[in-house]
């Protein structure tokens, strides 16, 4: 067989139509789309106002078995599946996946364009910059942060009455107070509009926010794998006279912007989520917004742009959105639900949209039904789950895998008794699937070292687990052409009954629904909750957040709590060591385990292969 060439390669030997055309090809009108250059558009959200009364396409989400550290192909599969279903099949199709991080693409992961012969393309516009959304999540995230602390020094460093004639200036003779202050006088229950004729006491209450600094959750962040912004302090200049406190920066990723940004349904509902989203939690116990700060008006204004779809193609031209990419870890690692909704509408009710979830089936999927799809309203027809040879050796029992390490002999030779070993995993995960009543297809993604008996032997076994079908694809090396059998499967699943249901009510008290998802999704036989995460339960509950859904932020490498078990665990208690609640997005997030929110770079990082072509100006070594 042909050997593959490089990502990069392969991403540039192909010319991408022009984006003006595909945008015409699917349906958008010139006044719905907005060029970034020649292979990247945003689109507007009039384009779902417009389209209306047109039925939605089938819906389907990819997703996978518990992955090795070298991930599974599910982007991957998720272009190929589209490749396939677009010109091999014939259907109207778009791919929506989420933006990457530039962290993992200097650092150990590379890019997140899927791969070989099913990419996004341009690769590097794709992997670098985009059209600058993740950089107006750092600004906005920043200037909540910024906020905090100087609200903070203000009050400290002011008498009540000083810190009111500053918060309402004099203007033409007179203070007036703006929109958002108004609205936090409203929250405070006093209903005056004229600055002059609040009492003394009412002055404190609307000029403190009292913030305890010990309560703040919410921290700068940098698209940038720098591990020493980890835990660092803050105010050391003599101009801040000693108000230092211990802060950290997280990965922009993980900004509460960003899953506000991907759960987000329009305009108006994202200024909505922006002005809930809590930061810290004052001395009497109430909780902090970014409304109090005053601060949701311009964040809705850095976020205008990023809040549309950014549009872009696969190998084989057809459309991809690509919006939003929360970090799967502490929120909950699906793109938007505006581009799902659009693309929904563009293809018609006889297209495809497929959709991707981050990590494996117990975390993306659990949390793409129960979050995405609760606040979407969207009902998905299919869930195709990726699994390759590799990752349930590891299941059975293989070695543990490092990337840029070369594969241990296991990996490279057939060994159907570790195949079969590790099939729990998958086995569990199609039991997962079907919690939700969606037909499940899985992919057996191949890689060239692959035997014909060890895929095989998986889709047997996965027929035999009660997945709808289960086939073999070869979308990396192929294209489109590899994965036709997977969409037929996809296009027989989908008209199948689908019978769609959450895993659990909101309303359950906040330790019964992580509970359920222990139990149900991790095999656990119980939860065990530490103090942290007692007096969070508690809080949360008091300030009436506990009827959110829950984002559980575990770590993907396991099933269970614990990165070294493998396979499928059974009789283990699922620590919850803490709670945090990202208001704005809507969820819980209990925490289980530590969870690194900014990762580091490794000895030898991608970037040491990244540099430009001088002579033609083109990207080197991205993959
Ligand atoms: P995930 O989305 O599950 O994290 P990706 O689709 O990003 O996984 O794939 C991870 C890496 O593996 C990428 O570099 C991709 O090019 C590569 N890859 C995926 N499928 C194959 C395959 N069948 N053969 C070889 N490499 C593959």
């Amino acid at each position: 067989k042909r050997p593959v060439p490089s990502d990069i390669d392969i991403s540039r030997s192909c010319v991408p139509k022009c984006i003006d055309r595909l945008a015409r090809e699917i349906g958008l009108l010139s006044n719905e789309v907005e060029l970034y250059g020649k292979t990247k558009a945003k689109v507007h959200l009039e384009a779902i106002d417009r389209l209306r009364i047109q039925p939605d396409g089938k819906y389907v989400v990819v997703t996978g078995i518990t992955p090795t550290p070298l991930g599974e192909g599910k982007s991957t599969t998720t272009i190929g599946l589209v490749q396939a279903l677009g010109a091999h099949l014939n259907n109207n199709v778009f791919a929506c996946v989420r933006q990457p991080s530039q962290g993992p693409t200097f650092g150990i992961k590379g890019g997140a364009a899927g791969g070989g012969y099913s990419q996004v393309i341009p690769m590097e516009e794709f992997n670098l910059h985009l059209t600058g959304d993740i950089h107006a999540i750092t600004a906005a995230n920043n200037l909540v942060a910024a906020a905090i602390d100087a609200r903070i020094f203000h009050e400290a460093t002011q008498s009540d009455k000083a810190l009111f004639n500053r918060l309402v200036p004099l203007s033409g003779g007179h203070r007036t107070f703006s929109p958002v202050q108004i609205n936090r006088l409203k929250k405070l229950g006093i209903e005056k509009s004229d600055p002059s004729t609040l009492t003394e006491e009412e002055i404190t209450r609307f000029a403190r926010l009292d913030i305890d600094p010990e309560s703040i959750t919410w921290q700068r962040v940098l698209d940038t794998n720098d591990r020493f912004l980890r835990k660092i302090t803050i105010g050391q200049s003599p101009t801040e006279k000693g108000y230092t406190r211990t802060a950290q920066f997280d990965i922009t990723v993980a900004s509460e912007i960003m899953a506000v940004l991907a759960l987000t349904s329009s305009l108006e509902d994202m200024k909505h989520r922006l002005a809930k989203m809590v930061v810290a939690t004052s001395r009497n116990g109430e909780p902090v917004t970014t409304e109090d700060l005053g601060v949701c008006g311009a964040l809705t204004v850095l976020m205008r742009d990023a809040i549309k779809p950014n549009l872009m193609q696969t190998l084989e031209g057809n459309p991809v959105f690509v919006h939003a990419g929360p970090f799967a870890n502490i929120a909950h690692g699906n793109s938007s639900i505006l581009a799902d909704k659009i693309a929904l509408k563009l293809v018609g009710p006889e297209g495809f949209v497929v959709t991707e979830a981050g990590f494996g089936a117990d975390i993306g999927m659990e949390k793409f039904f129960n979050i995405k799809c609760r606040y979407s309203g969207l009902r998905p027809h299919v869930v195709v789950l990726v699994a390759t040879v590799r990752a349930l050796k590891m299941h059975g029992g293989g070695p543990s895998v490092t990337a840029g390490m070369p594969l241990p002999k296991e990996y490279t030779e057939e060994n159907l008794e570790l195949v079969e070993k590790g099939f729990c995993n998958l086995r569990k995960q199609v039991e997962n699937t079907k919690h939700f009543g969606v037909p499940v297809v899985v992919a057996v993604n191949a890689f060239k070292t692959d035997t014909e008996a060890e895929l095989q032997l998986i889709c047997k076994l996965a027929k035999e687990a009660g997945a709808f079908d289960a086939v073999q694809c070869t979308h990396w090396a192929d294209g489109g052409a590899g994965a036709v059998e997977l969409g037929k499967a996809v296009q027989k699943a989908a008209e199948a009954p689908s019978n769609f249901r959450f895993l659990y009510d909101t309303e359950l008290p906040v330790v019964d629904k992580i509970r359920i998802i222990a139990q149900k999704i991790y095999g656990a036989d119980e939860i065990e909750l530490l103090p942290e995460a007692q007096h969070k339960v508690h809080l949360y509950t008091k300030q009436g957040f506990g009827n959110l859904p829950i984002c559980m932020a575990k770590t993907h490498l396991s099933l269970s709590h614990d990165a070294e078990k493998k396979g499928a665990p059974t009789g283990f208690v699922l620590p919850v060591r803490d709670i945090r609640a990202s208001v704005g997005a809507g969820f819980l997030y209990p925490l289980v385990g530590t969870m690194p929110t900014i990762p580091g770079l490794p000895t030898r990082p991608c970037f040491y292969d990244i540099d430009l072509e001088p002579e033609t100006g083109e990207v080197i070594g991205l993959f």
